[in-house]
């Protein structure tokens, strides 16, 4: 057994309704000025507005950047850092899924210093090069529940010119306080509720098969697996569905808890997919999720027993897990191919060439080459799941 730290997380405000405590968990942090993160899809949501208006109206001034793109690109970070100076802001408030909350993460670490995200000439993130870290204080207030980016500690990024996606790590990234407040994601449409809530069950999935020793990250992730097979139907069928939407928020913030422990292939392919195709990272890791399980099947048959179990299901074996996970996905009107969500077929080698070489890969239960994902690829484009 291997010396290891495990993390547990942040404080978490937790209810329907918690977002009212922002200005006294601001005031709590020390912060007086705010500089609300969000995405552009998100700036015109009017929560957003009325968050920016509870902090004016509590006194504390408040300015918004919502100059955040799906899968976020460093130059969304660099002018973050540019209006938070601007503004003198010494707070962030991030609200949003996990592109906001990366980028706010990233702002929150970069905003105190004079470089840029990336070193000059570099395509690397290296938080050794970062003097004097003085992480500007955050506040996390999801409002998608899959990524559970308001527990973890690290920011997917992806480097311009490389169109890779780079980790963005610092031990001092974690929130001082999450919100969690389920009222804030009734209004996602229902393929964003299928797309992100998946993610938390591959991130707890994952996770709970990835190698390394951690018996407590895997009760939270049995857990949070159950909680998503009880809760995203429900929250899928009806966006309004406050218990729901409640259990979900909680599992996505298991999952990032969870994966402490390792993520895998699906992760592993699922960067490269959306660093190339900007395809949506739930919905990649929710096509892509049996087509690994089929390819991992030796390495995890045992453990689908109790994941069996935990899932209530009649067959509580490697093909039960499988087939529940396949109605799910069709349930959840999610397509089997990642043909369907538009992904051309011309990139089977790079795909495989940087999934090998993606982070999550040495949590994959089997240390696959870049031609073994390269197929895990293929088959998941065309539908041919193997058994
Ligand atoms: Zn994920």
């Amino acid at each position: 057994m291997n010396i290891t730290t495990w993390n547990f997380p942040t404080s978490i405000r937790v209810g329907i309704g918690a977002i009212a405590t922002l200005p006294e968990v601001c005031r709590e942090l020390g912060i007086h000025r705010p500089l609300v993160v969000t995405d552009q899809g998100l700036a015109s949501i009017a929560f957003v507005g009325d968050i920016v208006a509870l902090c004016n109206d509590s006194g504390l001034p408040a300015e918004l950047y919502a100059g955040v793109r799906g899968n976020p690109v460093g130059a969304n970070v660099d002018d973050g850092v540019r209006a938070f100076k601007a503004g003198d802001h010494d707070g962030i408030v991030a609200v949003g899924g996990g592109s906001a909350l990366d980028v706010a993460k990233a702002v929150a670490l970069m905003g105190r210093q004079s470089q840029k995200l990336w070193p000059m000439g570099g395509d690397e993130f290296d938080w050794g090069h970062i003097a004097d870290v003085d992480v500007v204080p955050w506040i996390a207030v999801p409002t998608t529940a899959g990524t559970g980016s308001e527990v973890g500690r690290s920011a997917v990024i992806i480097h311009e010119d490389s169109h890779s996606k780079r980790i963005v790590f610092h031990p001092a990234l974690m929130a001082p306080v999450v919100i969690s407040d389920p009222q804030l994601t009734c209004g996602l449409p229902p393929h964003i509720t299928a797309a992100t809530g998946i993610d938390a069950f591959v991130h707890c999935f994952e996770a709970y098969c990835a190698p390394e020793y951690h018996p407590m990250a895997e009760g939270i992730a049995l857990e949070g697996m159950r909680l998503v097979g009880v809760a995203l139907p429900r929250a899928y069928d009806d966006g309004n569905d406050l218990e729901a939407r409640g259990w979900m928020l909680t599992a996505a913030s298991m999952g990032a808890t969870a994966f402490q422990k390792g993520l895998g292939g699906v992760h592993a392919i699922a960067h490269p997919v959306g660093a190339l195709y900007d395809t949506h990272h739930g919905l990649a890791n929710a096509i892509l999720l049996p087509y690994v399980m089929v390819a991992n099947r030796e390495a995890i048959a045992q453990r689908m027993k109790l994941l069996g179990r935990v899932l209530d299901l009649d067959d509580p074996s490697f093909d039960g897990v499988l087939q529940w996970v396949l109605q799910f996905r069709e349930r959840l009107g999610i397509p089997h191919t990642l043909k369907e969500a538009g992904v051309p077929d011309d990139g089977i080698e790079e795909i495989g060439r940087q999934a090998a070489l993606d982070p999550c890969a040495p949590g994959n239960p089997i240390p696959f080459s870049a031609r073994q994902y390269g197929a895990i690829f293929a088959s998941a484009l065309n539908g041919t799941l193997a058994s």
